[in-house]
């Protein structure tokens, strides 16, 4: 399984898969309890909690599930990432695994 430090996370910018630009990360909370959440901060300067239950893939970006994203699995999974490989929403213009635009 891949780890990330805080250094790989912090400053990277967050995309939702549908190509969406969220903001970037600015820290990273967690509970007690196990939970892990990005702090993002948008672009109108308010940071927005990100928890990474949501986040799909960390490469030169942070690539996150849209709000209206289908679960992985359920659907839609017409093509395949060009540069890992990975299978995808045909419609989603950035991996959900390896974090590379697909345009
Ligand atoms: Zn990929």
């Amino acid at each position: 399984m891949r780890s990330f430090r805080k250094e790989d996370v912090v400053g990277k910018t967050v995309i939702e898969t549908s190509g969406a630009v969220k903001g970037k990360v600015k820290d990273i909370v967690f509970d007690l309890s196990g939970g892990v959440t990005f702090v993002v901060q948008g672009a109108d300067g308010k940071d927005v909690q990100i928890p990474l239950l949501k986040v799909t893939g960390i490469s030169e970006h942070v690539v996150v599930r849209g709000e209206a994203a289908p679960e992985s699995g359920a659907s839609g999974y017409g093509t395949t990432c060009r540069f890992c490989g990975a299978s995808k929403p045909a419609e989603e213009r950035w991996c959900p695994n390896c974090g590379r635009s697909q345009t």
